[in-house]
């Protein structure tokens, strides 16, 4: 058998030639593009708790023709958006890849750092308030960069999101743009980071005000409300306000609001104007029509807006997944007439899940929050202020991590530093919140299940974190309304991941897989390095295929 092959470093064809003639069969090598979609506060069990009402092409559409990983996990315990999408694109954890959390204390500044700041951009798109969002502190290559760094920056990669910050980790140091939302004029906007002014297609695709044609309407349940028995009654006393109406019950008029543009974002409107946004890039950038492989990051958050406010057993919850639903069966058609079926490679999971209500919780006899017990932070500060005369011995708190205040600690010269650590912990491990705190940099000796431990030192960066780590009970550390996340625990921790089209068979498995096993699958599939702060491994299932 002789092989003759032919094609660019990119796009190669293979002609295979046999003994008795020319047999000429030709396979594309490569997808001519990679969509990532996260959809933010998805739980696994989405997938499966609606599925009855799901449409053929939508989520049971990538269940049946896809290869899906039941059984993935974050491996790091501050379960949130940035280091969600952060660790989704770079296969790595808040312990390497550096942001711990959507904001952490910065001890350096001396205040809270937003995890996409930067004091250096403007932002790019409506008139600038000083700084705007950009991939700065992210300290790792995402599976994007690696891509461009392939083929001498020969790819695309955009990113494309309600939030900032879903729409920046995602596309990496080498964006050729992210683009968020903004709620003030219901535009995409950028910062400087990446351009100087809007690419035409975006200024045409803010042309078409699509935001303000979505305040012009109402929105209803799909189907009549007694049908929706997956949720609980649509007036609950622990769903917080969705829009500026009394009370969270449909239908929601959006017309009432004036140019509320803010409040699209907790409803489906919110992920119509991601999936368009989505389609004018792809167009206007011309992705996966050049020699290389692009990639578009597609995430949406208005489904964790939704439910912060609502909680996860409300009806416009599954509401919003129902219509997602078809919203993603629209996109897949579409990029199934834009590439071929197996000309894109796709694939769907979460940045974190979400816990229940207390409200809920109570109502249903479920463990949960008995009382509201004063906060541990006071207390610490009063037994430092009486035992070692510090007024404020806690400096901040962020991501299940306390930050002593080492300034004042250090200023007087006689206090013995592990004792103060000592009671500190002493102080914490009372509250009735709190199952147990450890000194960070002491995280090895910890005595908890391993994969407590794990996940906690995954996410303790040394310069970013904080010097005491704390462990919440699983259901006394939430919010009152609405649903929570943040915590180690598989409700927030258990993610759906499915994937479809290019080179994916179909299939599944139950074996452990984590959040960071999805860039160095991607890498495996595409044949690329994986990013530089990659501690995850390819999905095998995936990237088994001959040399
Ligand atoms: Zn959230």
């Amino acid at each position: 058998m002789l092989y003759r092959i032919v094609g660019s470093f990119c796009f190669v064809l293979f002609f295979i030639v046999t003994g008795s003639g020319i047999n000429a069969q030709t396979r594309q090598d490569r997808p001519k593009i990679v969509v990532g979609v996260m959809v933010d506060q998805m739980r696994w069990d989405y997938l499966y708790r609606y599925q009855d009402r799901y449409s053929e092409g939508g989520f049971k559409r990538m269940l049946k023709q896809g290869f899906t990983c039941e059984n993935t996990h974050i491996p790091y315990s501050n379960t949130a958006t940035g280091p969600g999408h952060t660790c989704v694109y770079t296969g790595s954890v808040p312990a390497v890849h550096g942001i711990v959390g959507n904001s952490w204390y910065d001890r350096s500044i001396k205040r809270k750092m937003y995890c996409v700041e930067d004091t250096l951009a403007q932002t790019i798109g409506v008139v600038d308030s000083g700084s705007s969002s950009s991939p700065r502190n992210l300290l790792v290559t995402t599976i994007g960069d690696e891509l461009k760094l392939s083929n001498n920056f020969r790819s695309k990669v955009v990113g494309v999101s309600i939030k900032d910050r879903s729409a920046v980790f995602p596309g990496g140091h080498l964006s050729n743009g992210s683009y968020w939302y903004d709620n003030g004029t219901g535009k995409f906007i950028t910062s400087s980071y990446y351009m100087d002014d809007l690419p035409q297609w975006v200024k045409n695709f803010n042309d078409r005000k699509l935001a303000d044609q979505y305040l012009g309407q109402t929105w209803e349940t799909l189907y009549p409300m007694e049908t929706y028995v997956q949720s609980t009654a649509d007036d609950k006393p622990y769903e917080s306000k969705v829009i500026n109406k009394e009370k969270s019950v449909f239908p929601y008029d959006f017309s009432k609001l004036g140019k509320d543009y803010g409040a699209l974002t907790k409803s489906p409107f919110g992920n119509k104007l991601v999936f368009e946004m989505a389609k004018a890039a792809i167009e206007g950038e011309k992705l996966g029509s050049g020699d290389c492989t692009d990639m578009i990051a597609v995430s949406f958050s208005s489904t964790d807006r939704l439910g912060h406010a609502v909680g996860m057993n409300a009806v416009e919850v599954e509401d919003m997944y129902l219509r997602l639903d078809l919203d993603l069966a629209d996109f897949f058609r579409y990029l199934d007439n834009r590439y071929g079926e197996k000309g894109y490679l796709l694939f769907i999971t979460a940045d974190h899940g979400a816990s229940q209500a207390y409200g809920f919780l109570a109502e249903n006899k479920l463990p949960t929050r008995i009382s509201k017990a004063a906060g541990y932070v006071a207390e610490v500060n009063a037994m430092a202020k009486r035992k070692y005369g510090i007024s404020k011995v806690i400096v901040n708190e962020s991501n299940q991590e306390i930050y002593l205040n080492w300034d004042e600690i250090r200023a007087r010269k006689q206090i013995d530093e592990k004792q103060l650590v000592k009671d500190v912990i002493a102080v914490l491990r009372k509250h009735e919140r709190i199952v147990d705190a450890w000194p960070n940099r002491e995280l090895g000796y910890a005595p908890w299940p391993e994969i407590l431990k794990n996940k906690v030192i995954n996410g303790y960066h040394p310069v970013r974190g904080g010097d005491i780590a704390i462990v919440y009970q699983p259901t006394k550390f939430g919010p009152s309304m609405g649903a929570g996340h943040g915590w180690w625990y598989p409700f927030d921790s258990h993610i759906p991941l499915v994937w479809m089209g290019w080179n994916i068979p179909q299939g599944h498995t139950n074996r452990l897989i984590g959040m960071n096993d999805i860039a160095p699958t991607l890498a495996g599939l595409l044949r690329i390095q994986m990013p530089s702060g990659s501690t995850g491994q390819p999905i095998l299932e995936l990237t088994n295929r001959q040399p």
